[in-house]
Order: C-alpha cells, then structure tokens, then sequence
C-alpha cells in the first residue's frame, strides 16, 4: 500500500463545461477519494488513492477532457493524507483571483436538440433547454465564479425536477447554471408594436412565425441582443426592412432552418460548414449560387456571397422550423448603433422598425452580436468577433502588467490583458453615437470587474481625435500610443506568436501617420521594440477629407490630379469627372491646387476606391467599403490576370514607394476603350499582389504578416500569400481576430505590455 494525497490546480477554460462532473466520474472510475471545487482561478482538484492509482487518474484527465473545455497549466502539488471515503463536488468558493477563464456562449449541443423535438421530453419545444455543454454563458454572466446566482438565471428558481438534476452528478445538468424547464424557466411572449403582450410560450411562437410568413418584420430576443427578422424570400419586406432600418444597400446576414436549405443556395466547402456547424455557430460568407433564386435580390444587392448562420439557440431552432424557409436575421438596431438587449428598450428603439416583438424574461446581461467569418485558403478568418468567441483570450506568448486598450473608431473592440493573455472584448461598433460610446465604456468595464483587472497603463491609437484615444488619455494612467498600422501588424503578430521581425503589409482606408499625413498603404519593419515605415503606397491627395471616404469619386479625382494635374479633373471625359456638377468639379480642383481639404493619403483602401470609381463602378458608398466590396466582387468574376498592370518601386523622401502611376493611367485607357470592369479589377489586384511581393523581395525579411482592413478582401489576401510563398516566404493573416480596426486593441496591448518591460 502506498496511498497518496495531490492537490491539482488547473487553469483554463475549465467552468461552466462539464468539467466539474466529469472529473468527479473520473475520480470515481479509479476509486480515489478526494474533492472537486471551482474557485476563481479555475479548478482544484484534491485525489487520495494508491500512487498508481491517483497518477492514472491525473495523466487521463486532460485526454478525455470534456469538447469544450481547454487546460491552460496543471499544477501539482503533494499535500497529506486525509482519508475518507468518495469523491465530492465541493461549493465554489468566492475570494481569489478571478482568473478562470469565462466561457462564451455555446450553440445548441445535438443532447439538447434531441429532447427539443421529443414529445415525451419533459422539455420538449423548450426554448430554453440547455445543459453543461451548451446555453448561454457571456451574456448571462455578471460576476465569477461562473454559479447561478452570479447570472442572469438567479432571478428563477429551480423546479425540483430540475434541481434533481442540476444536483446530480451523473446528469448532463449537473451545475449546468442555466437549467431550466417549462415548469421553472424562461417564457416566451409576443408583444405587439405597443408591448402589449398578445401571446404567451408556444403560442407567441406560432404567431411570431405566422407574422414572418405574413410579410412582417419581427423584432427577437435571441442570446445576445435582438435581431430584425423578415421571409428572405418577400421583396417587400426586405424592402421595407430597409427602409426603416436605414440601411439602403448593405448585406443583410440570413438565418437558415437547416444545413441542407443552405446548400440550396450556397457553395459550402468542408471548412465553411464546420463554422455554420461550430459551437461558436458564426454568420458565414458563403458563395451563393446562380441558381439561389428564391432570395430576394433586395437581401444582398450585387453580392455574389451571402452571409448565413444557423439557429444558435433552442428559440432559434424551433422558430426556424416553423418557417422552413430562410430569414433576413440582421441585428437589432438603427444603423451602425449597438444592438438591443432589453426589450423596453427595444421596444423605444426598434418600435419604428418591428411591427412585433417576441421577447423573453431572461435578462440579457450584455450585447454580444453575431459573429462574421469567411475562409481564407482553407482556414477560417474572422471578420467580426463577438458572441461565441468574445472574451476568449488570445495567448499572446510573453507576459506583462495588466493592461487596458481602448482601440480604434471604427468597428471598436476594447481589450485587457492579465499576464500573457490578452481579454479581447465582443464587437461594440463605431463610436460615432451617444449609445456606442456608452457600450465601449460599458464593455471595457465588464473586462476589468469580471476579471478583477486593475491595468496599470493603458494603449490607445495615436489619433489626437479619436474618441477612445481621448478617453484612455483622460484616466490617469500612464498612456503608450500605438500607431494604427503597427497595431495591425501587432495584431496579427500576436495572435501567431511571431516575435519579429517581420515585414507587416499594413493596408486600410485610414490611420493616423506620426508625419502628420494619413497612412493607410504601409509596409512596416516591425519587432519587439517597434517598427520602422519600410515602405508606402505612393500618396496621393483627397479632395474633401472624410468626405472622401464616403464618395470613391473624390480619391478617384485625387489620384487622376497626382498624375496628371488640374485639368485631368476639371473634366468630364471620365467617369468620376462625370459624377460630379460642374461647379461641384470646379470646386475640388480648387481645393486640389490650393492643397486646401485635402489631405495627402498613402491609403491602399483609398486606391481601391479610386480605381473603382474610374470604372464607373461606384461613385459613392452606401456603406463603409462599398466600392472596394463590388470591385474584389468584379475581379472574381473575371478569368486569371494577364499580368497587365504593374506598380513600380521607387524612392522618395527616403522611402520606398510603391508607385500606382502607370497602373491607373492605364486603367483611365481601358475604362475609356470600354473593356470590363472585371478584367479591370483582376489585373489591379494581381498587381497590388504583385507589388507587395516587389516590396518583401527589396525588404528581404522572411517571414510577411498581412494587416488591415484591405486583407477583409479575401482574394487580395490568396493572391498575395500565394505570391509571396511561390517565392518562398511565410505569409500570416489575422484568423483569430479581424483584419480590420476590431483587431487592433490585440496589437496595443501587446505594444504597450512590451513598453513597460523595458
Ligand atoms: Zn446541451
Ligand atoms: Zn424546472
Ligand atoms: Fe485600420
């Protein structure tokens, strides 16, 4: 007999999964005595047995863990013998350090599916059902350690069916916080446009689907905020959808009933149907069909991708099958403002939108949108992080003091950080109304209090003007800003563990330059310590300012002006010189030769936006990247570039310059000969690819990492990692976290943790 006693730490994704009964089975299988017992660092386990016995145990333990949970560390430790017979699941206890990892929220698992559609089920049509593997956890949780009367769920008591279960160990409930049934749980209501309550439970549900089927939008509380629904299929509805939504020509995201409607629309490849079939159950971008017919075109005008998801929680499962077709299940909000969670609210925000809403009395504790994603050579890319994935860290590889980011303006995500992890908050937005303001303070000050983070400095972008920059200098904290381009770069660095240096290819519409100008087409020599401006996209100016970012024609006139001079844009024998009146034209080659309102750009979102324009593609956005969106679209329709643009690489100012000149010269000839908008667009973005490779080749670094909101452009990233590996380098692009500025508090963290070590 050599019995001993260890005392086992684990860190990680350990709560809120299963792991607590399953590691009481465990224990049980090797007959060891001992206690399980969640505590706000993770999981402490206590086993007393024979050796053999005890270490069998804990050599299992990580490899038959339960899907979802993940093990950062196990620490070991040898304590006496107590003796005692069995295994228990202890209480959790309160104080510590709150660094267990808080889950996200988690699709419906098939155990849950199974008892919704079993009649003799006792949670059968159960909107709510859930169990340790799946259900909400993010949007219900409001202080560790993650146990019931710390969420959302404190305010229903349970059954004592229910309790049974949650009480026993052997359940697939057991201490699954959000239990519930029709006896003790959630209920459904249908409320009309004034909220007063029409239906109740299955009922509200029936009539929420017959007023979808009717032609109605219908406002639905799901997991993390309300989505607008509308028949994907009713021409007026989705008009009138947009209408109300003032939304004129952006995408909206559908929900499909099944896997198999999907296919009757989209391509889907074995990576993009493991995202619509994940636990994180994202929107995806999916190819539609030529023959997707039954969508009506007002869903996705001119898009040849659609983005889809599948139901995520019970709700939306049973609503879904009740339809049998898809819906337009876009977020519930006006505009780019942050989507509803309460229905009150909704009711004052969305009663201009929803002619019905089909509420719950589960309090949502904070938004988390549905998540974007899209695949890129194979893999999955994220291009908005929220719900499923938010606030999952990033292992960022080196540690640090805790840290506070506040982002960028536009698509905000604010960060923290607690020794080598970076806490990324879910999508907030642009910070560009009163109420995404709030959700940006709100969201950051959610990170700290769940985490008990006290940040000792705080990052922010470099911009004098932007909101969350302003908000960060105001704390009182010391303050490291980070360029907007290296954290891009940083970004992306970080989340494949790169310690540099690396060439990072920095491309988006807009970015505070330290010279004063606007960066936006930057290629960065980027390490531990900073980064070195290696090379730009040539500048050129922008007539109006921000008001160019909202009318490609006014970068088009920039770029024919850099090129040619006045008169190219006081002209009318091209397509952007046509979009405007003539005193309009008068006006922007006034401010083009006086240099007055036009800022000078090196923006590669802003090169986009130019060439399009000068196809006559699009003259003004109806949303943030219209034009770039269509031209990439164009470009895939065409056949594989000839090879017949070319940028050039020059010096200037002590830099190198990738210089468009003879490629938008040439596409002003083809646009004028007539030839396509298609072959125009493929051989423009077979030469940026191209150019970028010109670059890394003069750089020499081995290793490229590609950044910035141009890399949400799927075929410009294939394009330029195929060309940069055919030569021989390592290519990265952000997967974790989006390529646009949602990424980007990953970077200022990381900067900023850095800057204090040294
Ligand atoms: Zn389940
Ligand atoms: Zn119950
Ligand atoms: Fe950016």
């Amino acid at each position: 007999m050599n019995p001993v006693r260890l005392r086992a730490h684990i860190r990680g994704a350990v709560q809120g999964v299963g792991f607590r009964p399953y590691i009481y089975l465990l224990a049980s299988e090797f007959g060891l005595s001992g206690f399980v017992i969640n505590t706000p660092q993770g999981v402490v386990v206590e086993s007393e047995g024979e050796t053999a016995q005890v270490e069998a145990f804990l050599r299992t333990l990580p490899e038959r863990r339960p899907p979802l949970s993940l093990i950062d560390r196990i620490e070991i430790e040898h304590i006496p013998l107590q003796g005692g017979h069995g295994f228990e699941i202890r209480q959790s206890e309160a104080s510590g350090d709150p660094a267990a990892l808080i889950m996200a929220d988690i699709a419906t698992c098939a155990d849950c599916l199974r008892e919704l559609r079993d009649p003799a089920d006792r949670r059968y049509r159960y909107p709510f059902l859930n169990c340790t593997h799946c259900g909400p956890r993010f949007t219900i949780l409001e202080r560790l350690p993650y146990d019931r009367p710390n969420t959302a769920m404190k305010r229903f008591a349970m059954c004592a069916v229910c309790r049974a279960e949650y009480e026993n160990p052997r359940d697939r409930r057991f201490h699954a916080q959000p239990v519930a049934c029709p006896a003790c749980g959630p209920q459904l209501a249908l409320w009309d446009a004034d909220g007063k309550t029409c239906s109740e439970r299955d009922q509200a549900l029936a009539e929420a689907a017959q007023a979808i089927r009717d032609g109605r939008i219908v406002a639905v509380k799901g997991l993390g905020g309300f989505h607008l629904m509308a028949d994907a299929r009713n021409r007026n509805a989705v008009l009138r959808l947009r209408a109300r939504k003032r939304r004129e020509e952006k995408p909206f995201a559908m929900m499909y009933p099944h896997l198999d409607r999907v296919l009757e629309d989209c391509v889907v490849g074995d990576v993009e149907r493991r995202l619509l079939e994940s636990p994180e159950c994202p929107i995806v971008l999916l190819a539609r069909r030529a023959d997707a017919t039954a969508i009506a075109e007002e869903v996705a005008p001119g898009a040849p991708r659609f983005g889809v998801m599948l139901p995520a929680t019970p709700l939306h499962h049973l609503l879904m099958e009740a339809l049998g077709f898809p819906v337009v299940a876009t977020s519930g909000n006006l505009s780019e403002e942050p989507i509803c969670i309460d229905e009150h609210e909704a009711r004052r925000r969305l009663g201009g939108i929803a002619e019905c809403f089909l509420v719950h009395d589960r309090p949502i504790v904070r938004h988390a949108d549905d998540s974007i994603a899209h695949v890129v050579r194979g893999r999955a890319a994220l291009l908005r992080r929220a719900r499923g994935y938010a606030p999952l860290p990033v292992r960022v590889g080196e540690d640090g003091p805790p840290t506070a980011a506040f982002g960028g303006h536009l698509k905000n995500t604010v960060a923290v950080s607690k020794q080598d992890r970076v806490f990324l908050s879910q999508h907030i937005g642009d910070l560009e109304t009163t109420q995404a303001f709030d959700a940006f303070l709100e969201a950051g000050a959610a990170l700290r209090r769940l985490y008990a983070i006290d940040p000792v400095l705080v990052a922010c972008d470099s911009h004098p003007d932007y909101l969350s920059a302003r908000h960060a200098r105001g704390l009182g904290l010391p303050v490291v800003e980070v360029q907007h381009h290296y954290a891009h770069v940083l970004a992306c660095m970080a989340e494949h563990g790169l310690p540099g240096p690396v060439l990072g290819v920095a491309w988006d519409g807009t970015g505070h330059g330290p010279d004063g100008t606007v960066w936006g087409g930057e290629f960065l020599r980027a390490e531990r310590g900073g980064y070195v401006r290696v090379a730009r996209v040539r500048p050129f100016p922008l007539p109006g300012g921000d008001a160019a970012v909202r009318e490609p024609r006014r970068a088009a006139q920039g770029l024919l002006y850099a090129l040619w001079g006045g008169d190219a844009v006081d002209c009318a024998n091209h397509a952007p010189g046509r979009a405007f009146e003539d005193h309009e034209r008068k006006a922007v080659r006034r401010m083009l030769e006086r240099g007055v309102n036009a800022p000078m750009t090196s923006s590669a979102g802003r090169l986009f936006d130019g060439a399009a324009a000068i196809c006559g593609l699009r003259m003004r956005n109806a949303y943030e990247g219209q034009a770039a969106m269509l031209f990439e679209y164009a470009a895939r329709r065409a056949g594989p570039p000839q090879g017949r643009y070319r940028l050039s690489l020059r010096e200037a100012d002590g830099l190198l310059e990738l210089d468009w000149a003879a490629m938008v010269a040439a596409i002003v000839e083809d646009a004028a000969a007539g030839r396509a908008v298609e072959a125009i667009a493929s051989e423009f973005h077979d030469a940026l690819a191209r150019g970028i490779l010109e670059v890394a080749r003069h750089v020499g670094l081995p290793e490229v990492v590609l950044g910035g909101g141009c890399f949400q452009n799927a075929l410009l990233t294939e394009w330029t990692a195929d060309r940069l590996e055919g030569a021989g380098f390592r290519v990265f692009w952000p997967e974790q976290v989006p390529a646009n500025d949602g990424g980007i508090a990953l970077g200022q963290t990381l900067h900023a943790m850095r800057c204090a070590q040294t």
